[in-house]
């Protein structure tokens, strides 16, 4: 069980293939590879044919004993389940976007760069370099009490529910929510990018209230979300938020993400932050992306096997800074 192995494991890693990310091969893809490398927690956006997927993955890794599936869910307004969006009456066609997307989201059509949705994660790096201001980011909103049951019927193993909202009332109106229909691990993932450090606690507090000691995760979030370099700095943020939850000796399994690397474990032990664990997204996918969308990614063992090279090294040093 989960609440069995965060009890049990320090610096554990998790995978986040994208919490808007819908590309069910990627996913698989992903998960495989990175199982293999010895990751045993994945998170996956909340479509039932993305866990499928992800279970593909695990399932071709060879490896499936200690494998937990967290699904993401948002609130209005998170970044993490925004879509990028073109208008393609002031784009100019200078592929600066395209340049930038990590997630090849981005593709030319005969009048305008478009976005492909299932691809894009919402990191919003697109709209930063957009020269004819042409991008928009625009945001999803699910009913919780609709998309979940179908998810949990799926035999997930945690929920993440993304906090990022200054609308107190509506955070804590879908946490009861998702508290009331599902029993297991769940996940807040969370950032300062709304709150000051002291409503941010206050919301945390509140929110691990109406839980059981341990049985939550505390994933604090950098801000921005998606990490580029293999610095230290990409995760400051997500180090000071930490270090908040960290100091409030709350009873929940504290996480780090956001611009997570492979050197966010180390920092985190510099800055005197312990961690049950680091999830790493953008990077862990950037680091293996020209394998992962090859066409032989799955009959070239010379090109699988580089990359599972690649995939242990990011792991193990999370779990070995
Ligand atoms: S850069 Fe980010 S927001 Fe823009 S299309 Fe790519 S994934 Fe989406
Ligand atoms: S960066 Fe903006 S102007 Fe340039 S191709 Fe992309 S959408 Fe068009």
């Amino acid at each position: 069980m989960l609440s069995d192995f965060l009890k049990n494991n320090n610096r554990i890693f998790k995978l986040v293939c994208g919490a808007g990310n819908e590309d069910a091969e990627e996913v698989e893809r992903l998960s495989a590879l990175y199982s293999k490398a010895g990751c045993k927690f994945f998170d996956v956006s909340a479509y039932p044919e993305i866990i499928d997927a992800a279970r593909r993955g695990i399932t071709k890794s060879g490896i499936t004993k200690e494998r937990y599936i967290c699904v993401s869910v948002g609130i209005k307004g998170d970044p993490h389940i925004d879509k990028a969006d073109i208008n393609r009456n002031l784009c100019i066609k200078c592929g600066s976007c395209w340049d930038v997307c990590l997630q090849n989201a981005v593709y030319a059509s005969e009048n305008s760069y478009c976005i492909n949705n299932k691809r894009c994660i919402g990191c919003g790096k697109c709209r930063q370099v957009c020269p004819a201001k042409s991008i928009s980011m625009i945001s999803k909103s699910s009913n919780i009490a609709d998309i979940l049951p179908p998810l949990i019927d799926k035999g997930i193993d945690c929920i993440e529910f993304h906090a990022v909202s200054n609308n107190e009332y509506e955070v804590q109106e879908i946490w009861n929510k998702i508290n009331s229909l599902y029993s297991g691990v769940l996940s807040i993932c969370i950032d300062r990018s709304k709150l000051g450090n002291e409503d941010l606690l206050a919301r945390v507090r509140n929110m691990l209230s109406i839980r059981e000691p341990y049985t939550t995760i505390i994933q604090a979030d950098g801000a921005p979300m998606s990490g580029g370099e293999d610095d230290y700095k990409t995760t400051l943020q997500a180090v000071a938020a930490a270090e908040i939850f960290q100091n409030a000796s709350l009873p929940a399994y504290l996480f780090l993400s956001g611009g997570t690397n492979s050197k966010s474990s180390k920092l985190a032990e510099l800055c005197g932050i312990y961690v049950s664990g680091v999830a790493v997204g953008s990077y862990a996918r950037k680091l293996v992306s020209s394998y992962i969308k090859r066409e032989d990614f799955w009959t070239n063992d010379k090109i699988f096997n580089e990359a599972l090279e690649i995939a242990k090294r990011l792991v193990e040093s999370v779990k070995n800074p």
